[in-house]
């Protein structure tokens, strides 16, 4: 009988065999940073941290969308959300993220018009049924969003769609890894670098980070077999001291990438310094519309109070983020700060890694 890819990629057998061989590969202490928290969710979902060898560290990157949008944009867009004229639309999962004091979730309780779209596109189309109102996208994500986020400015600006907007909180992964290998606190020896991602932008760009700093860095999958095949690959570049990029992925991923989706994020944005949530300004680590399109940017468009909001004083999302304390470390962590009660981004999103510890590992192994 021969296995569905579904089942060849979540094999036991391969998962053990690929464990075994890292257990061979293996001589000394090395971390290595899974930067996707959806690679999280399934290491601790299929307990592939358990498996591995102790020497082998795996440390949860900053790689959760809605955990690392800051509170300021979070902010923005409440503000936003609250004026009469807008319909606000979102990714269903940034709603239940926490602000200074309230979420998009409430806001809507309070009578925001605030509406989860699956598609910017479809808050395109919502702009088109609704005339009299503005719509306003939260254009959050990493580099697998921003293609579509793209089309809709530029379907919106060819049919005259006017009373559409973004607001713009994308960000990048390759100056999030270079702030992370820049610390003076990094403990990081090796990337595990998200496939999607890469299935966009290809992973070129990681070359010049992994011979600069040093550091491996492998394209890798979400499957379990994906994940260890990654992490092997890792090993056996850090135990002979090789620090190139090789691609785990292959099935999805090629060096450069889906060029006519990043032909069309250069045309609609440019490179912009960034703040992250619980991290701070990483330069040129956001995209913001080019001059072009800037009657497309919400902040333009809307006068905004700027405020400096402050995050809870029990939350160490920040610590979590830059992959220097794990959810276990954090004394809120399911006492109160729960996914129903979430005190901090990582609890809420199915990416964010206090949600995988609370889901697949309450309690401390
Ligand atoms: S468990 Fe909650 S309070 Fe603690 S770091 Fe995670 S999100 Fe913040």
């Amino acid at each position: 009988m021969s296995l569905s890819s579904s089942e060849l990629f979540r094999s036991a057998e391969l998962t053990r065999l690929l464990a075994g061989e890292i257990r061979q590969a293996v001589t000394r202490p090395w971390n290595i940073m899974e930067i996707c928290g959806g690679q999280t969710h399934a290491i601790l979902q299929y307990g592939l941290d358990q498996l591995l060898p102790p020497e082998i560290t795996l440390i949860h990157g900053p790689g959760c969308p809605v955990c690392v949008t800051s509170l300021e944009a979070i902010e923005n867009a409440l503000q936003i959300a609250h004026l009469p004229e807008v319909i606000f639309t979102s990714f269903g999962d940034m709603l239940r993220v926490p602000g200074a004091k309230a979420n998009l979730f409430s806001a809507r309780a309070e009578g925001a018009d605030v509406r989860v779209v699956y598609s910017p596109l479809d808050a395109v189309k919502l702009a088109r049924e609704n005339p009299q109102k503005q719509v306003v996208f939260f254009a959050i994500g990493f580099e697998t969003t921003v293609p579509s986020i793209a089309a809709s400015v530029l379907h919106a600006e060819r049919n005259q769609i006017t009373n559409f907007s973004i607001l713009p909180a994308n960000v990048l992964v390759p100056p999030a890894m270079h702030a992370i290998l820049q610390s003076p606190d990094n403990r990081v020896n090796a990337f595990l670098a998200a496939g999607h991602v890469c299935a966009v932008m290809g992973y070129w760009e990681y070359e010049a980070i992994a011979a600069r700093y040093r550091a491996p860095i492998v394209v890798t999958g979400f499957e379990p077999v994906d994940l260890l095949r990654g992490i092997l690959m890792t090993v056996r570049q850090l135990e002979s001291g090789r620090f190139v990029v090789e691609n785990a992925y292959s099935r999805a991923v090629t060096r450069e990438g889906n060029l006519a989706a990043q032909e069309m994020i250069k045309q609609v944005f440019e490179p912009v310094d960034r703040q992250w949530r619980g991290i701070g300004i990483i330069p040129l680590s956001g995209l913001g519309l080019r001059p072009r399109y800037a009657d497309f940017n919400a902040l333009q468009r809307f006068p905004l109070t700027r405020q400096s909001p402050m995050e809870s004083p029990l939350c160490i999302a920040g610590q979590v983020l830059r992959g220097n304390a794990t959810p276990h470390d954090c004394p809120a962590f399911g006492r109160e700060c729960t996914p129903a009660s979430p005190l901090g981004a990582p609890m809420v999103s199915s990416e964010g890694a206090c949600s995988a510890y609370y889901r697949y590992q309450r309690v401390k192994a």
